[in-house]
């Protein structure tokens, strides 16, 4: 069980609106999400207790398509999905009469994957006569520092956060727990397939610890596999000379794009005549990364003009919270911290990540985005639909 330190209390004067609520004790949220490729479970109490927290990958069955194909996802959701509530509470060493509140991820999403947890979610609320919210995926990514942050470090609305996942690239203005202005989305693909398609190309192997995105990082931090000089004679710098540039899209503008860089890495690997006197290893060294460098690159530009217009703004920022699974890359982390260190010398900007494991998906934060719902009584009805598309600029319209 991991204890973390308090921060919402139960109002006791609280009036249930349909469902009878226990006021004597704290709250416990069973949560469940299943929105792309992994099933999971958490036990989460206001307390900002971790009861249990169960990930169940996928990442094996999804190799050989090189994405998420959805109807394996949601075939392995359903067959994961009673293992996993099973092992949540044996984790947390509790039964159903613990729980106070069901919460799922209501959208966005894949609609048969999300359908899974909203499914067991609902059940599961119906048959206990317990209150049900539906919560949104980048919401809860956006919220988890609120819930493993030290009390004294918690971020402070207004505060700007990137979200960085296999789904999404999202530069948002967090302007309270429920209302979030989008600054800058990605006009193709997201930065987490980027990696995930460019490991591919370079054909890095990854297993079901780390997936393709955490082996080109751990294939950049490894250091180039021989001496950068081949005995051809070709150095590491005419290898870079060959690389060339790599695109700096939609500079100057609140905006990501990756596709350019992805293809830009495609042509490379494809041409393989250019690359005929180089060592591949050095070749897939150099290639990874400059991909990586020009990503994160990308997301210190963008991350400095969301600065820049908060300013204009008026608006003070004092924290950036980064999360979704690509914030669990070390080089993002130490290369962000070093851009609002020099866009901020004097007034400190606190960067914020949660811990690698809760940035990539997990039902933790979904437990905790439903919780100060379920302290105010602001349940959703057993019918709730889903949102499989769902802007989080729309979060409270229903
Ligand atoms: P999420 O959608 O939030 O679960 O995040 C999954 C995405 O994060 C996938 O595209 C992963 O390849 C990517 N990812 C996970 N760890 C890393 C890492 N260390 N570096 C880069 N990308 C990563
Ligand atoms: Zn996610």
């Amino acid at each position: 069980m991991l204890r973390l330190l308090t921060v919402y209390k139960r109002p006791l004067s609280a009036s249930p609106k349909s469902q009878s609520i226990s006021t004597s004790r704290l709250f416990t949220v069973l949560a469940f999400e299943s929105s792309a490729d992994d099933t999971c479970v958490a036990i989460v109490n206001s307390e900002r207790e971790i009861l249990s927290n169960v990930v169940i990958k996928q990442h094996d069955e999804h190799e050989r398509f090189g994405g998420i194909q959805p109807y394996v996802a949601l075939q392995k959701h359903q067959r994961n999905m009673p293992i996993a509530v099973k092992r949540a509470f044996t984790e947390a060493n509790m039964t159903v009469n613990d729980i106070d509140g069901i919460a799922f991820t209501r959208g966005p999403g894949m609609h048969g994957c999300l359908a899974v947890g909203a499914n067991a979610a609902k059940s599961l609320a119906a048959a206990l006569n317990k209150p049900l919210i539906g919560v949104h995926h980048m919401q809860a990514h956006a919220l988890t520092p609120l819930l493993t942050q030290p009390t004294s470090e918690i971020p402070q609305f207004p505060f700007l956060t990137l979200l960085v996942s296999g789904g999404h690239t999202l530069l948002l203005l967090a302007n309270k727990i429920d209302q979030y202005e989008i600054l800058a989305t990605t006009k193709d693909e997201s930065i987490g397939r980027a990696f995930d398609q460019v490991s591919a190309l370079l054909e890095i192997p990854w297993n079901k610890d780390f997936g393709p995105g955490a082996a080109l990082e751990q294939l950049c931090a490894k250091g180039p596999p021989i001496a950068l000089v081949s005995e051809t004679g070709s150095s590491s710098k005419s290898i870079e000379r060959t690389v060339g540039e790599f695109p700096r899209p939609l500079k100057g503008k609140l905006e990501f794009s990756f596709a350019g860089l992805h293809s830009h890495i495609d042509r490379l690997v494809k041409n393989k005549e250019t690359w005929k006197d180089f060592n591949p290893e050095q070749v897939k060294y150099i290639l990874a990364n400059g991909f990586q460098q020009a990503a994160v690159g990308q997301l210190e530009e963008k991350l400095a003009l969301g600065m820049k217009e908060c300013r204009r703004r008026g608006l003070e920022i004092n924290h950036v919270v980064v999360s979704g699974g690509v914030a669990s890359n070390t080089f993002l982390r130490k290369r962000l911290r070093a851009c609002l260190g020099e866009l901020s010398p004097t007034n400190p900007i606190h960067l914020v990540f949660p811990p690698p494991a809760l940035c990539t998906d997990n039902a933790v934060m979904i437990a905790w985005a439903s919780m100060h719902r379920f302290l105010a009584e602001d349940f959703d009805d057993l019918t709730i639909d889903l949102r499989p598309k769902w802007s989080i600029h729309d979060l409270r319209m229903d």
